[in-house]
């Protein structure tokens, strides 16, 4: 049976193995945001979300974006 190590507290580092070290940092690691192309700009943009770069969602401007000089 797997036994629960749920640390409570500091635990000092050679107390912990590098195994479970390790597996515990499993689930650490960063993912990259997913992105689309923006359909009117071609800017990459989150998805399901306001373009930030020209206002557009869905085919029509739905918010003014301010102009960079
Ligand atoms: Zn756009």
């Amino acid at each position: 049976m797997m036994t629960l190590n749920i640390q409570l507290f500091a635990v000092p580092f050679r107390k912990v193995s590098k195994t479970r070290k390790r597996m515990r940092r499993s689930h650490n690691a960063s993912v990259a945001p997913t992105t689309v192309k923006c359909p009117n700009c071609g800017e990459m943009i989150k998805p399901h979300r306001v373009c930030p770069k020209c206002g557009y969602y869905k085919g029509k401007e739905v918010v003014k974006v301010k102009e960079a000089a």
